[in-house]
């Protein structure tokens, strides 16, 4: 590495303070091991009411940092908290705009002043690190809650002697999520009106907060190989593959990571009892105290349980789930719902629950422990995605000899080999076409070979022995900074 490099790592979500699905993982885990590895970074996240309920001790830093959002100007406080790694993070209070039940909205839609709520946090983050001294060589933002800081950077203090050679990188989480708004509300967040035209961050006569991310930032990065090169096509862009296929030499996917002080069932501390690859035998254990706690039938502890943990939204395939699932039973094996997210997919799947008790668990809500408990006591792991572009879950249920049956899309594609009982190589079951057939089909192979119990502990053997930890991703990302530096230095 060469001099010392500090970053600014701002998210809208960041685990264990705040989290909704993947993104809040890697804020958690990837700044931490940066940290480990000599750089100076601080994280930045709005001041949410589930923020506040974490009871984290926090400091107040700032008093009435004026932020100018739109006309008016708004002041907020800034609080410091530190995690055990010692990784200072800052968290930007505004009761008005994020004291609320939900981070982004409820089921019924998002917050209706999301813009307001994002250009807040995104504006007080730049001018918060101006004003406290902390230089910084580059900002690192994610997804569309931050798209605006690189536009910032580049437009309104493009001359701000602070903050102009700082450089900007934008992570893709998910191109899905593109953080739209009316085009009158432009002066709110405070972009010069010259910008919006479809080669600024206009996108069909709206404001894309993804698109200012995308165009302004010096380097974008998204969370797989093969979700860098999916999203340059008309199938998986979203109306962006245009733009990315432009932006292409300054376009990486850098594998995520899995963070193992977190999901690891040797020290887990959500479950009981531990497990690892040397005292395999406890992870049935695990399986029965899922079972009593779910008041599953008690004679599958020789029969496959199934499970899902995600987001219940198309994205993550629940249509394929809700079309097979009484196929799915017919094999006579348990199955194991965790998620939350579309009404529809919720109802339907609470019926399923209420008409197959003792079959079919289905839990409504978001609950930590309880994914790894599931993930600790299940067998098989479901993911049939539309797109992914990472997917955490396959890489936790590895650890966990918890067999991923997936889609081959995104990051799925590129962390699970489709296991070959000849060979005895592989660690998961993989279906292509996004069909019912399909997936039905892997998951009959899959509860087939799990009657093998020798083959299955190879399958399981081969998850557990996988390392997806974050070091390689984290250096990887230290050579992208230092990238876009050295290209703001020029
Ligand atoms: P995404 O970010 O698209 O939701 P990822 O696989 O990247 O998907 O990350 C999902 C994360 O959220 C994982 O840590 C998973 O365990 C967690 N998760 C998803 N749904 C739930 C839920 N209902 N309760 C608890 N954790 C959940």
């Amino acid at each position: 590495m060469g001099d010392s490099l500090s970053v600014w790592f701002l998210a809208s979500e960041v685990a264990p303070f705040a989290k909704t699905g993947g993104l809040a993982d890697v804020a958690g885990a990837l700044p931490a091991c940066l940290k480990n590895l000599g750089v100076d970074v601080r994280v930045g996240l709005p001041f949410y009411r589930m923020v506040k309920d974490g009871k984290f001790q926090t400091q107040k830093v700032l008093e009435g940092l004026e932020v100018p959002l739109g006309n008016t100007t708004l002041k907020g406080d800034v609080l410091e908290t530190t995690t055990e790694g010692g990784l200072p993070v800052y968290l930007f209070d505004r009761e008005d705009l994020f004291d609320r039940p939900a981070l982004y909205g409820t089921p019924e839609g998002d917050y209706p002043d999301n813009l307001e709520r994002f250009s807040y946090f995104s504006r007080a983050a730049l001018l918060f690190a101006k004003k406290a001294g902390f230089r910084f060589d580059v900002v690192h933002c994610h997804d569309w809650q931050t798209g605006l800081i690189p536009a910032y950077l580049r437009t309104l203090y493009k001359a701000v002697p602070f903050l102009s050679d700082v450089a900007s990188v934008f992570t893709i989480h998910n191109l899905g999520y593109q953080g739209l708004f009316p085009a009158d509300k432009l002066a709110t967040c405070g972009v010069p009106a010259s910008e919006f035209h479809p080669g600024g961050l206009e996108f069909w006569g709206k404001i894309s907060l993804l698109k200012a991310g995308l165009l302004y930032a010096d380097a974008i990065t998204t969370v797989s190989p093969k979700y860098s090169q999916e999203i340059q096509t008309p199938e998986f862009g979203f109306g962006m593959d245009d733009i990315l296929r432009k932006r292409s030499a300054n376009l990486y996917g850098i594998l995520n990571g899995a963070d193992y002080c977190a999901w690891d069932p040797a020290t887990d501390r959500y479950i009981t009892p531990h497990y690892s690859l040397g005292d395999i035998k406890n992870k049935a254990r695990c399986k029965a105290g899922l079972v009593n706690e779910l008041d599953l039938d008690q004679d599958l502890a020789d029969r496959p349980i199934i499970a899902m943990i995600s987001r219940l939204a198309a994205q993550k395939g629940c249509d394929l789930l809700v079309d097979v699932i009484e196929d799915v039973l017919r094999l006579d094996v348990g199955l194991v719902i965790l998620g939350a997210g579309e009404e529809r997919y919720q109802t339907l799947l609470v019926e399923f629950g209420e008409k197959y008790p003792g079959s079919i668990a289905v839990k409504i809500g978001f609950d930590e422990p309880l994914a790894h408990r599931i993930m600790a006591g299940a067998d098989m792991l479901l993911l049939p995605s539309r797109y992914e572009p990472c997917g955490l879950t396959q890489m936790y249920a590895l650890k966990y000899g918890t067999v991923p049956v997936v889609r081959a899309t995104g990051g799925l594609d590129d962390t699970i080999v489709p296991f070959n009982p000849e060979t005895g190589e592989g660690n998961g079951f993989k279906f292509s076409p996004y069909e019912s057939v399909a997936f039905l089909g892997v998951i009959r192979q899959a509860v087939d070979l799990f009657l093998n119990s020798q083959v299955w502990k190879r399958l399981m053997v081969n998850g557990m022995k996988a390392d997806f930890s974050w070091e390689e991703s984290a250096r990887k990302y230290i050579l992208l900074y230092e990238k876009v530096r050295k290209g703001r230095q020029k």
